[in-house]
C-alpha cells in the first residue's frame, strides 16, 4: 500500500509578529510534524547554525538547485536573498508517515497552494502595528534601520492575509498556542472523515456569517437608496 500524503500546513507572517515562537511550541506539542528546514542564501543572524533554521548556502550553489528541479517552491525574498523548500522534505515527511510544517513567505505559500491545494495555511498577525514595533525593538535582534524595513515589509505583507484559510492574531501567546495547535488538529480529524462528510462539513462552512461577510455588503447596499416608488 502506497504511504498517506502528508497533510502540509503553512504558516506565514510579518516578522517579528511571533511566528518562530509559535512554530517551536507547536513541535513540542504535536507528534509526527516536521518542519521543513528552508534553504537560504543569506548570511546567518546571531546564533542560527546551518542545518538548524535554515541551510545556508551561497547563490551558485542555490541556481544549481533549482536546475535540477530540487526545489517545491522558491523565491527571492525582501528583494535580496533566495529562499527554497526542499522537495525532498515532502518525501521523507511521506515515508515516515508525518505531517509537513512550512514556515514561507506569501510568494512561496502561493506556489504550494498551486501544487498542493489541501495545503492548510496560517497567517499569523500582531495585534497592531505598535506592538509589532515593541516586538522587534526588544527581539534585540536587529538594528533600528533593519526595524523599519521590516515595519514597512510588514506593512505590504500583511494586505495578503486574506489568500489564507487561518488567521491568527497573537496577541496572547497562550491563547494563540492553543488556537495554532486547534487548527493543526483540526486538520488531522477532518482527513479521517469520508469524502461525503467533509463535502456536507464545507458546504455547510460556507454559508456561516464570518464566511459570507464581505458577499453581503453589495446585497444589503441594493436594497438601501433606493429612489422612492412613484406614486400612481
Ligand atoms: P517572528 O518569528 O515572527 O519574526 P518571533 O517569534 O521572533 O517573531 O517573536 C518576536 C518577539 O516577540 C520575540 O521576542 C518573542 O519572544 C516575542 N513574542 C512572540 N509572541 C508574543 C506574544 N504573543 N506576546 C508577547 N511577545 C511575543
Ligand atoms: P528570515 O530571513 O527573517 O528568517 O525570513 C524572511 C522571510 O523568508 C520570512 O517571511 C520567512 O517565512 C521566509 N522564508 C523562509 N524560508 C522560506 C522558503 O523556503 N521559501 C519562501 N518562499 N520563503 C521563506
Amino acid at each position: 500500500m502506497s504511504p498517506e500524503k502528508p497533510i502540509v500546513y503553512i504558516i506565514s507572517a510579518p516578522s517579528g509578529s511571533g511566528k518562530s515562537t509559535l512554530v517551536n511550541e507547536l513541535l513540542k506539542l504535536v507528534p509526527n510534524l516536521d518542519f521543513s528546514i528552508s534553504y537560504t542564501t543569506r548570511d546567518p543572524r546571531g546564533s542560527e547554525q546551518n542545518g538548524k533554521e535554515y541551510y545556508f548556502i551561497s547563490r551558485e550553489e542555490f541556481e544549481q538547485m533549482i536546475q535540477a528541479d530540487e526545489f517545491l517552491e522558491h523565491a527571492t525574498v525582501f528583494g535580496k536573498s533566495y529562499y527554497g523548500t526542499a522537495r525532498r522534505f515532502l518525501r521523507e515527511a511521506e515515508q515516515n508517515g508525518h505531517d509537513l510544517l512550512l514556515d514561507i513567505d506569501v510568494q512561496g505559500a502561493a506556489q504550494i497552494k498551486q501544487k498542493c491545494p489541501d495545503a492548510v495555511s496560517i497567517f499569523v498577525l500582531p495585534p497592531d502595528r505598535q506592538t509589532l514595533e515593541w516586538r522587534l525593538n526588544h527581539r534585540s535582534e536587529d538594528d533600528k534601520a533593519t526595524i523599519q524595513r521590516r515595519l514597512s515589509a510588514a506593512s505590504r505583507e500583511i494586505e495578503n492575509y486574506d489568500k489564507y484559510d487561518y488567521i491568527i492574531i497573537n496577541g496572547e501567546l497562550k491563547e494563540s498556542i492553543e488556537q495554532l495547535t486547534a487548527i493543526v488538529r483540526f486538520a488531522r480529524v477532518r482527513k479521517t472523515l469520508l469524502a461525503e462528510d467533509r463535502r456536507v462539513m464545507d458546504l455547510a462552512d460556507q454559508c456561516r456569517l464570518t464566511r459570507v461577510g464581505k458577499r453581503l455588503r453589495p446585497i444589503l447596499d441594493s436594497f438601501r437608496n433606493l429612489p422612492p416608488p412613484a406614486q400612481p
